[in-house]
């Protein structure tokens, strides 16, 4: 695979105004929303609701209409993508605007890459639409965490039994951290891919995902969590009690032995090939807005950080600041490979976790780092330093935690199954 360093110029130009709207819609509200953890960023979202639901109406008018770059003799012309590519920059400017109002945005966010991976055509217009029109801003969520299943999925007790008098799947089971769940649900049109078992003897095989759609009766949002970090984010736990959904609404096949074609469970592993990525971006963002806030902090007290010095010439602070930098560029390097194989259409999912534990680790350093160096204002709440500090370790968690992440990648590198090594 060729490596090209080069960010296309429409992809600066986008980073740009991005980089506008975190410095007027996101930073100056960071600290506020922190504070009050259960308040909306209405500017953020009211800004961003048009410019989303335009980028949503534009990728399902392609999904609708025959590709354009179909040549005439029939023959496809291959172009490469820069959509990943893209997210990545979009995502990591954001961050570094503030990661817990980023996580607001109003998209279908993990339930759309969700719909994305495993729906077909017909459900991708079907369900995407509410994401492409309309006034009010509309959320997207994927459930998957129980409170007796976290890293293990094959624990999970959600069911769906599909009732063959009324042609629906009925839901009863209880989900947990949902990110935007109550925006989706309760403050929204919004929907909600549930994953689910319909066969728990037949472990991950019987998990599947089913759309839940804002105003199903029988769902509920039930514990609102207050958090360490990115606390601008709504999580929320979800509650299904006999809540019954259109035969329609599962993503793939019902049947547990599906075809080859049928992604079943591997749909959530295809997400998260999309979406850890992302949340690497989201890491570095964070990273970044520690690491310049500290420089800026530490040269405005005569201290520069030297690039050209031999290590034994440096003080213990430039040292410390380097290698977070150093780290922080493996991590973007790495973070840019696997966009890069996704906007190529190869498989990342190695990268992808790679990606996402790199730059996990490199944000939280960072912003440790910062905290430590600023000394006693950069442990105060004046400066947002010890909030990036609790920012940065959601990265850590949430998509399979670096641990899970650690394992997918010591088994992809030695060839080792799931029994294998686990
Ligand atoms: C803010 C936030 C938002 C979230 N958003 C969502 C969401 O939108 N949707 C969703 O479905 N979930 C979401 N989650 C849940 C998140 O994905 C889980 O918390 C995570 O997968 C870990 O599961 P757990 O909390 O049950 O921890 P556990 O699985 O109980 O793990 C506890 C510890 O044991 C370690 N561990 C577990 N198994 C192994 C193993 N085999 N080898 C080595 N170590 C192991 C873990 O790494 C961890 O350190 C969110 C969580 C948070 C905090």
């Amino acid at each position: 695979m060729a490596i090209d360093f080069t960010v296309p110029d429409n992809v600066i130009m986008q980073a740009q105004m991005v980089k506008f709207i975190a410095e007027t819609t996101m930073r100056p509200y960071a600290r506020q929303l922190d504070e009050n953890e259960h308040e909306r960023p209405t500017a953020f979202v009211e800004q961003m609701w048009p410019i989303l639901k335009e980028q949503q109406r534009a990728s399902l008018e392609r999904l609708e209409k025959p590709s354009s770059s179909e040549s005439g003799d029939g023959e496809k012309k291959k172009k490469v993508s820069t959509q990943y590519l893209r997210l990545m920059v979009m995502v990591e400017m954001m961050a570094w605007g503030d990661a817990g109002i980023y996580l607001c945005l109003p998209a279908a966010a993990l339930g759309g890459a969700a719909i994305e991976a495993v729906g077909t055509k017909e459900q991708k217009i079907r369900l995407l639409s509410r994401f492409a029109e309309g006034e009010q801003p509309v959320w997207g969520a994927m459930a998957i965490t129980e409170p007796g299943a976290g890293s293990d999925n094959s624990a999970m007790a959600t069911t769906a039994e599909f009732d063959e008098e009324t042609n629906e799947w009925v839901l009863n089971g209880e989900k947990i951290f949902i990110t935007s769940g109550k925006l989706a649900l309760e403050e929204s049109n919004g929907l909600v891919i549930v994953w689910a078992t319909v066969n728990k003897a037949a472990g991950r095989a019987g998990i599947k995902p089913f759309v839940v759609e804002a105003g199903t009766p029988g769902v509920s949002i039930g514990k609102v969590e207050i958090k360490h970090g990115i606390r601008a984010s709504d999580t929320a736990a979800i509650v299904f009690n006999n809540a019954r959904i259109p035969a329609d609404n599962i993503l793939g096949s019902p049947e547990v032995q599906a075809s080859k074609e049928d992604k079943g469970f591997k749909g959530a592993m295809a997400t998260f090939d999309a979406s850890r990525p992302l949340v690497a971006a989201s890491a570095l963002g964070v990273g970044r807005a520690a690491l310049e806030f500290l420089k800026e902090k530490l040269a405005e007290n005569g201290i520069d950080i030297p690039y050209n010095q031999p290590y034994h010439k440096l003080t213990a602070i430039q040292r410390d600041v380097l290698e977070a930098e150093a780290a922080m560029k493996a991590a973007h390097l790495l973070t840019l490979r696997s966009v890069a194989m996704l906007d190529e259409g190869l498989h990342n999912s190695l990268e992808a976790s790679m990606a996402k534990v790199k730059a996990g680790r490199a944000s939280t350093f960072a912003a440790q780092k910062a905290v430590e160096l600023l000394g006693a204002m950069g442990y105060s709440r004046e400066w947002l330093a010890e909030k990036w500090m609790r920012d940065s370790k959601i990265a850590m968690i949430y998509e399979g935690t670096d641990q899970i992440n650690t394992l997918i990648i010591a088994r992809r590198i030695l060839g080792y199954t799931r029994h294998e090594l686990s």
